[in-house]
């Protein structure tokens, strides 16, 4: 049997780019087959408001989701789009719903998963609203507006979103230094597998430390791979 891990990010599936998810589509019904184990690691969805969302945009990709989870487990973490992602959905399409950081060995390594926004700690704006919105008490009082109320808000702050974004220079929205080596510190990590910054790359901090960042989907399918046999390989038209 394949020992073989997969790991995705930053697909960002959304109505306006449906060839996003042909290519989510393709790939889990064909590459994803071939492997044991698939982690998402956030941002899978463009937006998602909640599990009682119909979400019907998404119905090729929640079908081959849970036609994948036969063979191969699949396991998601949150990003900092689909967060609200909950039990329901992911028990609906056979995921398993994990927490960052989520720590694998692997051979000699040890393996730290996160979405990555996280190590963006230059965004002090950012880290504000991710500390509001990823507190229970803010997720549940949001998740029991109605879903039209939801969706105006989240609309907007998009809006807010947006406009900072063109503020704020690459710097401020890649990883901040010390972040990552205190994530490798904290969690006496070999390896950080990351996303959310759409800069797929191999980065060796030094001769034994690798932060693997993977890429977005918009110009094509981007993914990890690992096996006993072969290490770690990132298949991505940029890299
Ligand atoms: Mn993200």
């Amino acid at each position: 049997m394949s020992d073989e891990h997969l790991f995705i990010s930053d697909c960002h599936l959304d109505a306006g780019r449906p060839e996003i998810t042909r290519a989510l589509v393709e790939f889990l019904q064909t590459r994803a087959r071939e492997a044991r184990y698939l982690y998402i690691l956030g941002d899978l969805f463009e937006v998602w408001l909640g599990d009682d969302d119909p979400a019907d945009d998404h119905n090729t990709v929640i079908e081959s989701l849970r036609h994948l989870a036969d063979s191969c487990k699949v396991f998601f973490i949150a990003g900092n789009r689909d967060f609200l992602l909950g039990e329901k959905f992911a028990y609906k399409v056979g995921m398993i719903l994990l927490e960052e950081p989520l720590i694998l060995q692997l051979d000699q390594s040890r393996v730290v998963l996160i979405h990555g926004d996280s190590l963006c700690s230059d965004d002090h704006d950012y880290q504000v609203f991710r500390a509001m919105v990823r507190n229970p008490e803010w997720k549940s009082g949001f998740l029991a507006r109605p879903l039209q109320e939801r969706r105006k808000i989240a609309a907007q702050l998009r809006d807010d979103s947006a406009r900072a974004m063109h503020q704020k220079s690459g710097e401020i929205m890649d990883v901040n230094a010390i972040a990552v080596a205190d994530c490798f510190d904290e969690n006496n990590a070999d390896v950080i597998i990351h996303g959310h910054t759409h800069r797929p790359a191999v980065h060796r901090n030094d001769a034994s430390l690798q932060r693997i960042v993977l890429g977005d989907w918009n110009p094509g399918p981007s993914y990890l791979s690992w096996s006993r046999a072969s290490g770690f390989k990132l298949t991505d038209a940029r890299v």
